[in-house]
């Protein structure tokens, strides 16, 4: 972007934007009919809006998404030259980059064998409930047919993905919800009287198994579960967690569904957050890293076991996964999440979040020791929090109007970083950073001195 002036056909449209749109979770009353912020370019971490100013991007198109950055032509031309070749027939079909990136990402999860493609988180985890609600049916008359999910974990915007989020601002009056979903008690030590214990995780993870008992195990199918839950407050598991769970759940019978819409595809350093807790998930679902948002493209990631149990179930009850995605695996989102997953290797971005991680978190210690008002810092990789409070002791979160006057003046100074979101709880008060996977020390240190000159402005 040279010119500060939007071309004509920009203009146009944020008059129609303000006109006509309806956007994702905004407030109607401020934007009073105006649109809110167009962005028009994006290259590698930075994004520039229609009146050509630059922002430098630490949470990868708001939501978590652009893991491989911005302007990635080697993608959008994997994306149009299958388009030109082959752009659409129902997955019912195979088609070539739907079976070639099926490969390549079975490669990075030992364990799964199976791909399923949709279109979006929330979708993927559908299909996960949908068959452990068909596997239920076909082996003991649907009597294993609850799905069990945590507190403050968020799984998608469909009435059933939001029956198993367990965050009350994305839920308030959107009920009556689907049946059958159970909530457990969330694993955040900082936020928990015996957090400090250092069995903490395995007490954490045993409460599941008490919700298991209580509704009895029998009818206990499944449980979701964020390896490292995002819009809940960034919140890494406790140790012991997840190798808790995982013996539970063999102990029950109870699949491991890990929801990775936001870790997969790299963002923890690892190609998939469950990987740095040693389990053995039987479904994985995945979304938003996945193309990095050049296509829309979901998975839902099976285990060769789970398959065949529809395999080998009886044909008289109707044995075969009986779902369809009319615009999942074609073609284009393969397209792009084959060469999104080359990039990621060939570049080793995975040793690239790993350091920068590191870096961020020794970064924002410091900033931890200079602001009272920081009172948690969380991360793994380049997926971080700072969890901001009135007193470090009492740790009563801040009032929102800190965590978006941060966020704002970040805005002013030219860096989009993000927060948690509203809610009638207490997690409205954590700032977030995913960088893409690309991010070098000079943007992390971009970043760190905005958050800086914030909180100094709108807490000191
Ligand atoms: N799961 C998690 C952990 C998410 O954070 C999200 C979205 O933010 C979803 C699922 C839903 O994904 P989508 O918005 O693509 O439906």
């Amino acid at each position: 972007m040279t010119n500060n002036r939007p071309d004509i056909l920009t203009q146009q449209a944020i008059e129609a934007d303000g006109a006509h749109m309806w956007h994702h979770l905004t407030q109607h009353q401020p934007l009073d009919g105006k649109a809110p912020l167009m962005v028009v370019e994006g290259k590698g971490m930075r994004v520039w809006d229609a009146s050509g100013r630059e922002h430098l991007d630490a949470v990868s198109g708001a939501v978590w998404t652009v893991n491989v950055g911005y302007g990635r032509e080697s993608i959008a031309k994997a994306v149009y030259d299958q388009l030109i070749k082959m752009n659409y027939f129902a997955n019912s079909a195979g088609n070539v980059p739907g079976g070639l990136f099926a490969e390549r990402l079975i490669e990075k999860m030992p364990g799964l064998s199976r791909v399923y493609y949709s279109n979006s988180g929330s979708e993927a985890n559908e299909k996960g409930y949908k068959l452990v609600r068909q596997l239920a049916a076909l082996k003991n008359d649907g009597k294993k047919h609850k799905i069990l999910y945590r507190d403050r974990d968020y799984h998608g915007t469909t009435i059933t993905a939001l029956s198993s989020t367990g965050q009350l601002q994305r839920k308030d009056q959107y009920g009556p919800f689907t049946p059958g979903f159970v909530e457990v008690p969330h694993c955040m030590a900082y936020r928990s009287p015996n957090g400090d214990d250092p069995d903490f995780g395995v007490q954490a993870a045993c409460e599941i198994e008490k919700v298991i008992l209580r509704e009895d195990p029998d009818t206990v199918g499944s449980i979701i579960l964020e390896p490292i839950t995002a819009g809940g407050g960034v919140i890494p598991p406790p140790e012991g967690y997840f190798e808790t769970v995982q013996e539970i759940c063999a102990k029950y019978g109870v699949l491991l569904h890990i929801d990775e819409v936001v870790c997969g595809m790299g963002r923890t350093g690892k190609w998939f957050g469950y990987q740095h807790y040693g389990v053995k998930p039987d479904i994985v679902t995945m979304a938003k890293g996945v193309a990095s948002g050049y296509a829309a493209i979901s998975v839902t990631a099976t285990t060769e076991a789970l398959f065949n149990e529809f395999l080998h179930a009886p044909a008289e009850k109707m044995n075969y996964f009986r779902d369809i995605s009319t615009f999942g695996g074609c073609a284009g989102g393969p397209a792009a999440a084959l060469e999104n997953l080359r990039i990621i290797e060939e570049e080793n971005l995975l040793q690239n979040v790993t350091n920068m991680g590191e870096y961020f978190m020794g970064r924002f210690a410091e900033l931890q020791d200079k602001y009272p008002v920081i009172g948690d810092v969380r991360g793994v990789g380049l997926f971080m929090g700072l969890e901001l409070v009135k007193d470090r002791k009492s740790k009563e979160p801040v009032d929102e109007s800190v965590t978006a006057g941060v966020v704002a003046d970040c805005m002013q100074q030219g860096v989009i970083i993000g927060r948690t979101n509203r809610s009638f709880e207490t997690f409205n008060n954590t700032l977030c950073f995913s960088p893409a996977l690309i991010c070098t020390k000079d943007d992390a240190d971009q970043i760190v001195e905005a958050v800086d000159n914030a909180l100094a402005k709108v807490v000191l």
